[in-house]
Parts: structure tokens; C-alpha cells; sequence
């Protein structure tokens, strides 16, 4: 669990010391408008926009939306009044911690594709600051990282609603990691079932994978110093939901799912890149697994 002294370290290595200051303020000022509350899991309550600004504060965000994800839920959860933050914090924030609470009075309760799609363009829309949607999906990644402590329909509703509306936004802004960690923990909440089983199925499989991820590795880094081309490969295998996805969509059985890995392939330039995809069409071309998906990590 992380204190406010942290946090403090960690944005003192890129924001001012007024900035700085400002942000430990706001901490305060959270604390003592919340206290008194608690998380289900009984802990004080301001813990959660703290670990909120930690998220935050690790992709560099500036301390606007730092003091915003601090104070993300003191107008819906305590008396505080916008007007109040803007006198303490600026305009900025308050509009900033306003369009986070509004986005949080809307609940999602439909699995139709069509009604998800108009409610990430809603949510987009609502915001006309970006800054709104980041603090939102941290706030939802510190749900969903302590999701267990709710009772189970509470869990699948907030987790479908994070498979359905939060990852494709993650997606859609270029947030790949914390798109990956909302897939996996919305996967296993919302399927616990078949998230442990393929978990087992993989953790049965990985040393054959990783073999064999070996030697396509080793295969390409031949080919490449072959030609000359100086190359940096990293491959890895695919996370459990993307196979999970693959296996629903297709009707696949897991054993049937054959692009679990990828493939990350640097050169210099795009002249080279187009060469190292050429090479790589005719070292494989009659695999059954679509070349294609080798490069998409
Ligand atoms: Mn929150």
C-alpha cells in the first residue's frame, strides 16, 4: 500500500515544488473530507484515490489531474461543493473532478455491442478533456485490482462493463498496459471459471511454448544476420484473454488456437521493415498461421 510520502517522491522527479505542493494539499484536503469512510474492504477510504494518483502519477500525468484523481470522488461521496474545489484548487481541477462524478452517475447495464459502442462515444463526448478519461480509467483500474472485496453481481457488472466499455477506450487511446491489466482482471472476474482453466491449460502448455517461441526466435535471428540487418526480437506469448477471445469468436478449441505467440521485430528504418516482413512472408509462408498476426504485439 502506498502513503502520500511516496507519491510525493515520485512526482517530485518531474513536477515543481509548488506543483508538488499543491498535490500534498489536496491529499489533505481528501482525507479529511473523507474521513470517516471506508472501502468495502474496510480500509480508510482516501487509500483509493491515493493509489488512483500513484496510477497516474506513473504514466507522468501533471499535477492538474493529480489533484483531480485525489479528489476524484469528494462531490459525489461527501458534501463538497464544486465551487469549493475551484476556490481551493483552481478551475481547472474542479472541472476536471466534476466530469470525472458525472461519468460516474452513469451506469452501463446492457451487453448489446450497439448500446456499448454509443456509450463510449457518450462517455468520449462528456469529456471534453482527456484528462476526465484518464482519471476514470485509473479510477477503474484501482477498482478492479481490489474488485474481490465486492459481493459477486456487483463484481460481474463492474467487470463486463470494464470488458465492454473501459478496454476499448484504453485501446482506443494507445493505453496498452493498462488495457491488458483491465482485460485480464475483467477476464477472470467476469469468468472465473474458464479463466482458471485456462490458466491451467497454459501453465500445462508454456514449456512446449516456450520452446518452440525459442526456435521461431532463433529461426528469424539466422535469417535476419543472413542478410545483414541488424534487428532487435522480442517474442513473447499472447495473453489469456486474447486467446480467450480467439477461441469464443472462432469457436476454437484451445489446442486450436495457433497465433498465441507474437513477435516484436525493431530495425532502423521503415525501407528495412518492409524487407524483414518479406523475409519473414517467405520463411513461413506455408504455415498455417497467418503471418500477419506475427507482428501485431
Ligand atoms: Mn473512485
Amino acid at each position: 500500500m502506498h502513503q502520500i510520502n511516496d507519491l510525493v517522491r515520485q512526482v517530485s522527479s518531474y513536477l515543481t515544488p509548488y506543483q508538488v505542493e499543491k498535490i500534498k494539499q489536496a491529499y489533505s484536503f481528501g482525507a479529511r473530507v473523507h474521513e470517516g469512510q471506508h472501502r468495502v474492504s474496510g480500509e480508510p477510504y482516501i487509500y483509493h484515490p491515493l493509489e488512483v494518483a500513484h496510477i497516474l502519477a506513473d504514466m507522468h500525468m501533471d499535477h492538474q489531474t493529480l489533484i483531480a484523481a485525489l479528489l476524484h470522488d469528494v462531490i459525489e461521496d461527501t458534501a463538497t461543493a464544486k465551487q469549493e474545489i475551484s476556490r481551493k484548487f483552481g478551475k481547472s481541477v474542479a472541472e476536471l473532478v466534476d466530469g470525472v462524478s458525472k461519468l460516474t452517475q452513469i451506469t452501463f447495464d446492457s451487453v448489446a455491442e450497439a448500446q456499448a459502442q454509443n456509450f463510449r462515444k457518450m462517455l468520449m463526448a462528456m469529456s471534453n478533456d482527456i484528462r476526465v478519461i484518464l482519471v476514470k480509467l485509473a479510477d477503474r483500474l484501482h477498482n478492479m485490482r481490489t474488485v474481490a472485496v465486492f459481493r459477486p453481481d456487483k463484481r460481474r457488472r463492474i467487470a463486463r462493463e470494464t470488458l465492454e466499455i473501459y478496454v476499448p477506450i484504453a485501446q482506443r487511446l494507445g493505453l496498452n498496459s493498462i488495457r491488458l491489466e483491465l482485460e485480464e482482471l475483467g477476464f477472470s472476474s467476469l469468468y472465473p471459471m474458464r479463466h482458471r482453466i485456462m490458466t491451467e491449460q497454459v501453465t500445462k502448455a508454456r514449456g512446449h511454448r516456450k520452446e518452440i517461441i525459442d526456435k521461431i526466435r532463433n529461426s528469424l535471428r539466422r535469417r535476419l544476420r543472413q542478410e545483414k540487418i541488424p534487428a532487435q526480437i522480442v517474442g513473447r506469448e499472447k495473453h489469456l484473454y486474447g486467446i480467450y477471445q480467439k477461441m469464443r469468436d472462432n469457436g476454437l478449441s484451445f489446442n486450436e488456437v495457433y497465433d498465441v505467440y507474437a513477435f516484436r521485430i525493431i530495425v532502423d528504418t521503415v525501407d528495412v521493415c518492409y524487407r524483414v516482413y518479406g523475409i519473414i512472408w517467405t520463411l513461413w509462408r506455408t504455415h498455417r498461421s497467418t503471418d500477419s498476426n506475427t507482428g501485431n504485439g
